[in-house]
């Protein structure tokens, strides 16, 4: 079976879109017809004319497609590719938390489920966090979820207080500070880019802070040849695609001896179920009509204040 032309037969027969996601392998990253970071997703989901979107990247991913297009097929290779951070901050307990301050300003990252986004009057994204909260008016009291790291960095950039939901991304937390300033001794010349959801020592040795999207524009455009990077693995594909001549190492986490630190969510996906999900059109994202109403509201803001 050679999956790549029984992928572009289907996506021309079903005028499916296919999307992904910077941190999917390097060869769904090629086939794909749009590659970005959650914001450019959300944006090109927003405006395509395909019948069919096929997101390869995480559950949450295809949700904010979903919500973006309801009267569209919207799927992904496989149910399975979850989310640590999205898994960190569950709607009930949100619920209850935002119900006991009802006096604040819900922001969430894009990275939560349709349930939680139906809780929020607004979504950022890593690459537009920080312009959208220093849009808010200075004594606006702000609950920021559900990542911590990149809720504190936050503050510390824009003077914020934000009151601050304590979840996480396993990926991004496991970065190892001992290994990388072992890397910077082996590479002296070497910049260190790093994601804002690390934790703040890894920040703190970082040449260069950014979402994946403004890493990999930081990459293209620096002087520099070499390069450390702490975020996931997959954007290693694009960074040295736009960079041919430059090095690129990554980071690794804490505990193992993998050289890189990849999301196993992420790599869940694969040609063959990209394939075989295009052409049984399973599994498909559905979600309940009330709940987008209210998801839609918050991503939509997101989209107007990025602008
Ligand atoms: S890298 Fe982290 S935030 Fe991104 S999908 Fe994987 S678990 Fe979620």
């Amino acid at each position: 079976m050679n999956y790549i032309s029984e992928i572009n037969r289907l996506r021309r027969e079903k005028n499916a879109v296919i999307m992904a996601h910077y941190y999917q392998t390097g060869d769904i990253q090629d086939i794909a017809d749009f590659v970005g970071d959650s914001l450019a997703l959300a944006q090109e989901a927003e405006k395509t004319t395909a019948d069919i979107i096929v997101l390869c990247g995480v559950h949450f991913m295809g949700e904010t497609a979903k919500i973006l297009n309801p009267a569209k097929k919207v799927l992904i290779p496989d149910t399975l590719a979850g989310c640590s951070l999205a898994d960190s901050c569950l709607a009930d307990k949100f619920g209850e938390f935002t119900a006991q301050h009802p006096d604040y300003t819900v922001v969430t990252y894009v990275n939560t489920t349709a349930a939680v986004k139906a809780l929020s009057d607004i979504c950022v994204t890593s690459t537009n966090a920080k312009k959208i909260i220093e849009q808010l008016p200075a004594e606006e009291k702000i609950i920021f979820a559900p990542d911590k790291n990149l809720g504190d960095y936050i503050n510390s950039t824009t003077g914020r207080n934000m009151l601050l939901w304590n979840g996480a991304c396993h990926v991004h937390e496991q970065f190892s500070l001992e290994k990388l300033l072992t890397l910077k001794a082996e590479y002296p010349n070497a910049e260190v880019l790093a994601h804002p959801e690390c934790k703040k020592h890894v920040l703190l040795a970082a040449d260069f802070i950014g979402s994946t999207q403004a890493l990999l524009n930081y990459s293209a455009k620096s002087d520099k040849t070499q390069f450390l990077v702490a975020t996931e693995s997959g954007i290693l594909h694009q960074m040295q695609k736009q960079s041919p001549h430059k090095e690129f190492i990554p980071v690794p986490p804490n505990d193992s001896t993998c050289a890189c630190n990849e999301c196993n969510f992420m790599r869940l996906n694969t040609l063959e179920k990209l394939y075989l999900c295009l052409k049984n059109e399973t599994p498909e994202i559905l979600i309940d009509e009330q709940i987008r109403q209210k998801a839609v509201k918050p991503i939509l803001r997101m989209l107007e204040l990025s602008k």
